[in-house]
């Protein structure tokens, strides 16, 4: 897959698909061993040492895992790539690779649960600074940059209401400071972008979600700059969040039709935000597709499509959430996103549960917002399906 460059769909197949270790196998095997024999101990010592390829103990590297990093360094287009357990093994992995003490931190508020609570529970006893922007405010963003700081951490779109963040602007502030810019891309996936072609470092996901895209495996991917994803590597071989051989075929698996998936939810999600948009018992529909949505003109210049996330309001409290969501049959009620079947639940009780209500207000969370994540159903029967709930209201 080096030379030519091939289209995301013909990637998300073959990448990673045609090691040499494999050879004539029609599908990258499940390599459950965990050490690897030699018979010539200087060729032991040569794959030891890394003077040339091989595999040794799968906590630093596996047959299969290796064919799961290879596919996702092709579809990010990037020098390298490696694998965790999961994705916020992925992302403090990455953290703490280059947090010091005397370090300094720019993100924004609306990052992931996990990831807001290793800025604001645990990086404070290390003595690293953390400034958490107002999501959408990019003026902010690059104050707090240019007064100085070693790393710039992103997502867009974020949970739950899909703000979009300019990665191209942020990044070319970050570059000026000398910063590492890392984006968290589970959201968008590979197919709809490419944080890394917009200025990024290194861009990471749980491949939970989209990528595995079934709700049975779980994963966390890093891919980006070689000097960097080796030291974040290191880290992760000795401290031990690596990813097992069964899950990383689970989700390679699931990667070959991630193209097929995420074009089909694209388009779903557009037609659902809109029908929902011109429904009277919604008062709000967040999704970046829409022509109204603040970050939508953002969107349309660092995105390919506008993914199968969205999230809307429905117009009065939280007694109509309760009312809506146990009506859906074609939902699984539940915290996870990013599956074939959609999945459905209230911030409230989900990834904001930890918060006050006057605290999710601030984040601009009201108390009847739904999250949707829209699977690969039939689109007509999910519209259908959100309407009889609707109409019970
Ligand atoms: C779920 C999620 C994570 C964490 O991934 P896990 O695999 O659950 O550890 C990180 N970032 C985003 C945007 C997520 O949705």
């Amino acid at each position: 897959m080096e030379q030519k460059k091939y289209s995301k769909s013909t990637e998300a197949v073959w990448a990673g698909e045609d090691s040499p270790y494999f050879k004539g196998a029609a599908t990258t095997p499940i390599v459950n061993s965990v050490a690897f024999a030699y018979t010539d101990l200087d060729e032991w010592y040569d794959v030891s040492v890394g003077k040339s390829e091989g595999f040794i103990y799968s906590r630093n590297t596996n047959p299969t895992v290796a064919a799961l990093e290879e596919k996702i360094r092709v579809l990010e287009n990037a020098e390298a790539a490696t694998a965790f357990a999961t994705g916020m093994a992925a992302i403090s992995n990455t953290l703490f690779t280059f947090l010091k003490p005397g370090k300094r931190v720019v993100s924004v508020k609306d990052t992931y649960g996990g990831t807001s609570k290793l800025f604001l529970d645990f990086f404070p006893a290390y003595h690293v600074e953390i400034k958490l922007c107002e999501t959408g405010n990019h003026d902010e963003l690059e104050l707090e940059i240019d007064k100085g700081c070693d790393l710039v951490y992103l997502e867009t779109p974020t949970n739950p209401t899909l703000k979009i963040i300019d990665i191209k602007r942020i990044a070319a502030a970050a570059k000026k400071v000398g910063a590492v810019v890392v984006v968290d891309n589970t959201f968008a996936t590979p197919i709809n972008q490419n944080p890394l072609e917009l200025g990024a470092d290194l861009v990471l996901h749980s491949a939970t979600k989209y990528l595995c895209g079934h709700s049975d495996a779980m994963g966390g991917l890093l891919a980006g700059k070689k000097d960097l994803v080796q030291q974040v590597f290191h880290f992760r071989e000795i401290n031990g969040a690596s990813l097992q051989a069964d899950p990383a075929y689970m989700i390679a698996r699931g990667m070959k039709t991630l193209e097929l998936r995420i074009s089909r939810q694209n388009e779903s999600a557009l037609k659902i935000a809109r029908y929902l948009k011109s429904h009277s018992k919604v008062s709000d529909v967040f999704y970046p597709g829409l022509e109204t949505h603040t970050g939508h003109e953002i969107a349309k210049s660092q995105m390919r499509g506008f993914g199968g996330m969205l999230s809307f309001a429905l117009d009065g409290g939280y007694d109509l959430v309760e009312k809506f969501l146990p009506a859906l049959k074609l939902v699984h009620l539940a915290a996870s996103l990013g599956s074939v079947s959609t999945l459905a639940g209230p911030p409230r009780t989900t990834s904001h549960v930890e918060l006050t209500t006057e605290q999710r207000a601030l984040l601009g969370i009201p108390e009847s917002l739904v999250r949707y994540s829209v699977g690969i159903e039939n689109v007509d029967d999910l519209l259908s399906d959100l309407e009889q709930g609707l109409d019970r209201l």
